[in-house]
């Protein structure tokens, strides 16, 4: 079947999984922890969302290259879709606006999910209303660099270590994992391109065409 039907098979589910983030670029770590989580968990997709301008880190890429790359990124993906709804927003966007909208739109008893690395993990107290979020989706965390965030105990929400009893939770419950380890970062690949190192390895050739036509990252150092 081809990609563009499988795609449209999954809008309609009752399963809806983010993995958000900066996406300045996106890389191997995104593609590989994305899909593998997609098979180890048994969802038909998962949305990469990219962050709206007002929100993501000073000196990044606009939203319209992030955007772009992520695109050309997901065009031969399966199973992953490129979400633009915090792009669209103007001003200030939250993860907690962005989950209550997409609960309205599933409605109440849809499994949520919100993927996040372990290192956003350890800072998830930092992030507006956070505690708001588990009373509207649920939370993956994936090891980064093997390693585990060390205490969510604050989390108000259940630990789950059962895969098929966590997707059958709306929302107010998280899950640990682990899945084979990427070792790469966007900030990595921004100062290989700066050094003229090759990143080729690490992001598709169709996003390297696009940073190195948009003259991207070259004066990160
Ligand atoms: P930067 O280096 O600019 O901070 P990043 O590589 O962490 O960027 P983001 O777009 O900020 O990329 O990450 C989005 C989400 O993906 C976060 O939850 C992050 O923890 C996760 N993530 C990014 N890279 C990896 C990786 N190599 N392995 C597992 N999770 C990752």
């Amino acid at each position: 079947m081809d990609t563009s039907v499988i795609k449209a098979q999954c809008q309609d589910r009752q399963q809806y999984v983010v993995l958000g983030g900066t996406f300045d670029p996106i890389h191997d770590g995104h593609l590989l922890t994305a899909n593998a989580l997609a098979d180890k968990l048994g969802y038909d997709c998962v949305h990469l969302m990219p962050c709206g301008d007002a929100y993501h880190k000073q000196g990044s890429s606009s939203a319209c290259h992030r955007l772009a790359m992520l695109e050309l990124a997901l065009r031969h993906e399966s199973k992953l879709l490129v979400d633009d709804q915090e792009t669209k927003r103007v001003g200030a966007t939250y993860t907690v606006d962005t989950l209550s909208s997409i609960r309205q739109n599933i409605g109440p008893s849809a499994h949520l999910v919100w993927i996040m690395g372990s290192d956003a993990a350890q800072s998830l107290t930092s992030w507006h209303n956070w505690q708001a979020l588990f009373t509207l989706a649920n939370i993956v965390v994936v090891a980064r660099n093997d390693e585990l965030p060390a205490d969510l105990s604050e989390w108000p929400a259940k630990c789950f270590t059962d895969i098929n009893e966590f997707k059958k939770q709306p929302y107010g419950c998280y899950l640990l994992t682990a899945l084979p380890p990427v070792a790469v970062s966007s900030t990595q690949i921004r100062l290989q391109v700066a050094n003229q190192e090759t990143v080729e390895n690490h992001v598709p050739q169709s996003v390297i065409d696009y940073i190195e036509q948009h003259g991207l990252y070259r004066g990160e150092n």
